[in-house]
């Protein structure tokens, strides 16, 4: 059995060199691609059939917003245990 050991337990939170702590949350840049026109008029083109969308993202509470200014006041990360 070699393997036997290998899947040892991981720590829950994963190391996020890049997240940034904004208030209680600790968010990293997120970008995806979203099928269809942006939905911001001015940021559409002809015959657009996706779009790069910008989001932020809790590694701690798993909470995703576009902006910083939606984040929820308190971070909640579910499961958290006491
Ligand atoms: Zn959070």
């Amino acid at each position: 059995m070699p393997d036997s050991d290998s899947y040892s337990k991981r720590a829950s939170a994963p190391q996020h060199p890049d997240a940034e702590q904004v208030g209680e949350h600790l968010v990293i840049d997120k970008t995806q691609w979203c099928p269809g026109p942006h939905p911001d008029p001015h940021r559409q083109r002809d015959g657009q059939t996706e779009y790069l969308e910008r989001y932020l993202r809790c590694v701690q509470c798993g909470v995703e917003v576009l902006r910083e200014d939606d984040l929820p006041e308190t971070c909640d990360p579910e499961g958290k245990t006491r």
